[in-house]
C-alpha cells in the first residue's frame, strides 16, 4: 500500500507523490515568538514532526523548513508592554520554543529561518505584485488585491461572488476571521507606533504583514513549487489562504501540492481558553511532574483530524502506556532462554505490517498505537513464559526501535542520577557481590525513599525513577 494523506485542498484523500522523486519539501507554520506556546500549539508541532518521520521511514529526503514569526502584530505590541527591544523580547521565547521542541522529541527543522533576517525577500515579492496588479499602495500600507485572483477562496472554500459586497475595503491586522475576508496588508507603512520596528524598502518605510512572511521564507528555501504545507485548521484561514494567494499571483504556479491540517485542541471537551482557567502551556503541564514522553504519547493518541481532548485522566493513563513500552522494551535484555522461538520473525512482521497499513491510510496513529499493544502484550506472555533466546530479545528490540523511528516514546532522556543516588547503587552492587544481603535490602529501600526503583536481572540492576 501506499502512502495516502488527506488533502485539505481537494478535501479528500490522495496517493501522496511528490513533485520530485524522493525528494519532499515541507513547510510548517512555526510559533510567533511572542509567549511560551500552549499545548494546542504543539500538537502542530507534534503532527509535522510525525509527517516527517513517516515520509523518512518510506525513504523520501525531506528538506524540512519551519519560521519563527518575530515580527507581527503581536510581538511588537507586547515586546512595547514589556518595554525590551524586539530582538531581545522575541529571542527569549525562542530560545524557549527549542528548548520545548527537544523536550517533546520533535526533530529540529533543517532551516528555523527568522522573518526579520528575510525583510529582502518579503520586498521582492510584493514588487513582483504591484508589478503584476495584484497589490496596490493604499495611505497606509501596501495591500493584496483578493479581486484580482481568481482562486482567492480555494483552499478555505469561501466563495468570491459571497465576499463582494465585504470585499472592497481593506484588513489591516494579521488576524481576522472569514467573515472579514477583504484585502489583506503585505506591507504596513511606518507609524509612531511602530516605535524602533522599521525597514527601508522602496515603496516606503515600514513592516511586512504576517502572510508575506510565510510565501517568501517556504519558496527562498524551497522553490515557487513545494510538496507539502503543515499547520492548525485555524491557520487555513486567512493565513494558508493568502499565502496561496501571495505565492500564485507572484509565480503564476501551484504553489504547494499538499496542504495538512491538524484539527482543534480541546481541554476537558472544551475550547481552551485563559479565562476559562483551562489553559495551558507546555510548561504549566511540565510542572506539574508529566513526563514529555506521556504528552507525545497522548498527541499520537489521538487521530490528527480529529479534535483532540486533553484531560489529566488521559495523560496519567498515557504516562502509565509509555511506562508499559518501555518496560517490555527493557526487559527484552534479559531474555536468555535457551531454545530460539520460531514465532518471533512471524509476531514481528505481524506488527510491522499492521503499523505500516495504518501509518499509510493518512497516519491513522490509534489503530498503530493499538497494534504496538497487541505486540507489548504477547511479548509479555513469552518473556513471562521464558520463550525467548538472547537473539530473540535482540529481534523484538529492533523492532520496537525501528516503530519508534515515529513515536519517539521508548526512550527517556533520564538526567545522570545525582552523584549521591549514584553511590548508593554501587555500594548496594558492593554489598550484593560481599553476599551482604542485609545491607543491600537497606540500600534498597533508601533508594526507594529517595525516589529510585532497582530492578535486578541477570544482566545487573538497572534503575528507574518512580
Ligand atoms: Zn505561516
Amino acid at each position: 500500500m501506499a502512502l495516502k494523506v488527506y488533502n485539505t485542498l481537494k478535501r479528500k484523500k490522495e496517493e501522496f507523490v511528490p513533485l520530485k522523486g524522493k525528494q519532499v519539501g515541507l513547510y510548517t507554520c512555526g510559533p510567533t515568538v511572542y509567549n511560551y506556546p500552549h499545548i494546542g500549539n504543539y500538537r502542530a508541532y507534534v503532527f509535522g514532526d510525525l509527517l516527517k518521520r513517516v515520509l523518512k521511514s518510506q525513504g523520501y529526503a525531506v528538506t524540512h523548513i519551519m519560521n519563527i514569526t518575530d515580527v507581527d502584530d503581536k510581538t511588537i505590541r507586547d515586546s512595547q508592554k514589556a518595554k525590551k527591544s524586539l530582538k531581545a523580547f522575541t529571542q527569549e521565547f525562542e530560545n524557549a520554543f527549542f528548548e520545548d521542541l527537544e523536550t517533546l522529541g520533535i526533530q529540529n527543522a533543517d532551516v528555523f529561518p527568522r522573518a526579520t533576517e528575510h525583510i529582502k525577500e518579503m520586498i521582492d515579492l510584493i514588487q513582483q505584485l504591484l508589478k503584476k496588479e495584484h497589490a496596490y499602495v493604499s495611505e497606509d500600507g501596501i495591500y493584496f488585491k483578493i479581486n484580482s485572483f481568481k482562486n482567492y477562496g480555494k483552499l478555505a472554500r469561501i466563495k468570491l461572488a459571497d465576499l463582494e459586497a465585504g470585499a472592497s475595503g481593506r484588513v489591516t491586522a494579521d488576524e481576522y476571521a472569514k467573515e472579514s475576508a477583504n484585502d489583506f496588508a503585505l506591507w504596513k507603512f511606518y507609524t509612531p507606533a511602530d516605535g524602533d520596528v522599521v525597514w527601508d524598502a522602496p515603496f516606503g518605510k515600514g513592516r511586512p504583514g504576517w502572510h508575506i512572511e510565510c510565501s517568501a521564507m517556504s519558496m527562498k528555501y524551497l522553490g515557487q513549487q513545494f510538496d507539502v504545507h503543515t499547520g492548525g485548521v485555524d491557520l487555513i484561514f486567512p493565513h494558508h489562504q493568502n499565502e496561496i494567494a501571495q505565492s500564485e499571483g507572484a509565480t503564476a504556479k501551484p504553489f504547494v501540492k499538499y496542504w495538512l491540517h491538524n484539527e482543534w485542541l480541546l481541554v476537558d471537551g472544551k475550547k481552551m481558553s485563559k479565562s476559562m482557567g483551562n489553559f495551558y502551556t507546555l510548561r504549566d503541564i511540565l510542572a506539574k511532574g508529566y513526563d514529555p514522553l506521556a504528552i507525545r504519547y497522548l498527541y499520537l493518541g489521538t487521530h490528527y483530524r480529529q479534535k483532540f481532548n486533553f484531560t489529566f485522566e488521559g495523560l496519567d493513563a498515557a504516562k502509565q502506556a509509555v511506562q508499559r513500552i518501555q518496560d517490555c522494551y527493557a526487559n527484552l535484555s534479559d531474555a536468555d532462554a535457551v531454545q530460539h522461538n520460531k514465532d518471533v520473525h512471524k509476531r514481528i512482521d505481524e506488527l510491522k505490517k499492521q503499523f505500516g497499513k495504518a501509518m499509510d491510510d493518512d497516519l491513522d496513529t490509534p489503530p498503530a498505537l493499538a497494534a504496538l499493544f497487541e505486540f507489548v502484550k504477547d511479548v509479555n506472555v513469552m518473556l513471562a513464559n521464558k520463550e525467548l533466546s538472547k537473539k530473540d530479545g535482540q529481534a523484538f528490540r529492533e523492532a520496537f526501535e525501528e516503530v519508534d523511528q515515529i513515536f519517539g516514546i521508548l526512550k527517556k532522556k533520564e538526567k545522570p542520577l545525582a552523584k549521591d543516588l549514584q553511590k548508593l547503587i554501587d555500594d548496594r552492587e558492593a554489598a550484593r557481590a560481599a553476599k551482604q544481603w542485609k545491607k543491600a535490602d537497606e540500600l534498597r529501600d533508601e533508594l526507594r525513599k529517595k525516589g529510585i526503583i532497582l530492578e535486578d536481572s541477570a544482566h545487573g540492576v538497572r534503575w528507574k525513577r518512580a
